[in-house]
Formats: structure tokens, C-alpha cells, sequence
């Protein structure tokens, strides 16, 4: 199986988490337990892999993100004795998933503007300030989140 092939979504999401937006929105790089890790800003609906033109390189790297990533997501999901770590990973600007992520980011946005979504712990709220460069986030016009737009993060 190529990596491309392992980007392709199993089983079809509902109609309403499908993007159907015009044009080419920004999207969200984004862990939310689907195959393809892509998700419009907008309507913050599914996006799929044909919406890019994905190498196997860059796939590749699609994939090694989010495998890492929902390994950590998992564990901090599944609170118990990894919660605190897995937390902590998630949340360091510093740390692995996020430098590749961000990195990754900035790939994908060479084709289409990509933010890197940011995690959010519990409570739900957007953060006030970028979780990198710590300047002031804009909100979305419609949307309960905000943007970093030097360091296309979101959350
Ligand atoms: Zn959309
Ligand atoms: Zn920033």
C-alpha cells in the first residue's frame, strides 16, 4: 500500500462533516481520528486527499505526523498514568509532534494555506495568545477560534 493510499478515508463521513465550500479555503492541519488530517477553516468540514497534490513524500510525512500524534492524543484521552506526559507533549511548543507539525504545515501551505491546530486542553476556550511566538490571536469571523497568522497556528 503506498502512502497515499494510507491517506485515503475508510469509511465516508457523514454528509454534513464533508467541506463543500467554493474555492480554496485555508484548512486545518488537524488530528480528529480520520485517515486524511485536513479540515477547512471554514466550515470546519472534512477535506480530501484530492483537494492536494500529494507526493508519496509528502504523505509520508502525513502520516509519521499523525501516527505520532494520535499515539499522544490517545494517551492523554485515555487519562491515566500517561495523561500528564502526553499533555505536556502535546501542549510544548518545543516538543516533537509540534515542530513536525508546524513544519508540515508550511509544506502544505505552499499548495493551500494551511494552519497548524493547536491542542486544546479541556476547556474548550481558544487560546488569547499564540502558543509560539505568545502575540495576540485573531478570531475567526464566524468561528469559536483564533489564528496566529506569522506562525499559521490555530486553535
Ligand atoms: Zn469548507
Ligand atoms: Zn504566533
Amino acid at each position: 500500500m503506498t502512502y497515499l493510499e494510507r491517506l485515503q478515508l475508510r469509511d465516508a463521513p457523514p454528509a454534513d462533516e464533508i467541506c463543500r465550500c467554493l474555492g480554496r479555503t485555508p484548512l486545518h492541519l488537524r488530528y480528529e481520528f480520520s485517515e486524511f488530517p485536513l479540515f477547512c477553516t471554514d466550515c470546519t468540514g472534512q477535506v480530501f486527499p484530492s483537494a492536494l497534490n500529494l507526493s508519496e513524500d509528502l504523505a509520508q510525512e502525513l502520516i509519521s505526523w499523525r501516527t505520532v500524534y494520535a499515539a499522544l492524543y490517545n494517551l492523554w484521552l485515555d487519562s491515566a498514568d500517561y495523561e500528564t506526559f502526553a499533555r505536556a507533549a502535546l501542549l510544548d511548543p518545543n516538543g516533537d509532534v509540534n515542530r513536525r507539525g508546524l513544519a508540515l504545515a508550511s509544506r502544505l501551505n505552499e499548495q493551500r494555506t494551511t494552519y497548524y491546530w493547536w491542542f486544546r486542553d479541556n476547556d474548550g476556550s481558544a487560546a488569547e495568545h499564540c502558543p509560539v511566538c505568545r502575540g495576540p490571536m485573531t478570531e475567526h469571523s464566524t468561528r469559536r477560534f483564533r489564528f496566529c497568522h506569522s506562525c499559521r497556528i490555530s486553535c
